[in-house]
């Protein structure tokens, strides 16, 4: 197998999971997950047509962006720190690891000081016990009428990391619970705030999400192989 084939499977699946639940494959958004990878993997995959990738580090991100081509769309979908978003406001065409009003302030103020509106989503901890980040289904609302009049960030949805289990059935309740979420906000009308975007699905999940309601889904290892930490 190779990056190529790889990535023209996972075109696939998506396409196949779109048609089981009757959705029109343009509503599902591939983000090709490069953490770790080298520049000639991502640009065989570039050569694919692909041009939204995920990082989960800025410094990472940013010095992909300077050499790889400039059409490529990064997206930043790891935790991010406040004295890196400076150089995350510059580069991401996204930021999906909002998850508190102090780094909203934070890209905002930067996003400003640019001239840009930046588009973020919101990461939601739905599987409380399992992952680190995110605020608690129980808080969104409030957390995002909270972010919404920051004139520098546009709420563009929500985003959850669910955990890593055997059987991808097991997130199915996860990712129903994002998109209620979802559902249940864009509902109550509230100035500023309309969730169109919902991040979801890893390798594992993807198709699962997909049939969740997923309109990103960020997929790695079953493009680029296993990542290797040790070099
Ligand atoms: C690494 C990563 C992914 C991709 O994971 P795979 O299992 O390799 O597809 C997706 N989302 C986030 C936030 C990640 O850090």
């Amino acid at each position: 197998m190779n990056t190529e084939s790889n990535y023209i499977q996972v075109v696939k699946r998506i396409d196949a999971a779109c048609e089981r639940c009757g959705r029109n494959k343009d509503s599902v958004k591939l983000i090709a997950v490069s953490k770790t990878k080298p520049d000639e993997e991502i640009l065989a995959v570039y050569h694919q047509g692909q041009r939204l990738f995920g990082e989960n580090k800025v410094q990472e991100m940013c010095g992909k962006s300077e050499r790889l081509p400039e059409d490529i769309k990064w997206h930043l979908i790891g935790h991010l720190q406040q004295n890196k978003v400076k150089r995350a406001v510059k580069t991401a065409a996204m930021i999906h690891s909002v998850d508190s009003a102090a780094l909203a302030q934070t890209i905002s103020k930067e996003a400003e000081k640019l001239g840009i509106v930046i588009p973020v989503l919101a990461e939601v901890n739905i599987a409380e016990e399992e992952s680190k980040f995110g605020i608690s289904g129980e808080n969104v609302e409030e957390f995002l009428r909270e972010i919404s009049t920051m004139p520098g960030i546009l709420i563009k949805g929500l985003m959850t990391v669910a955990p890593y289990v055997d059987d991808p059935e097991e997130n199915r309740p996860v990712f129903r619970r994002l998109k209620e979420i979802c559902v249940d906000i864009n509902n109550k009308r509230i100035n500023n705030i309309y969730l169109s975007e919902l991040s979801m699905g890893m390798t594992n999940d993807f198709e699962v999400a997909i049939e969740e309601g997923a309109t990103f889904v960020r997929v790695g290892t079953a493009i680029f192989g296993e990542r290797n930490y040790a070099h």
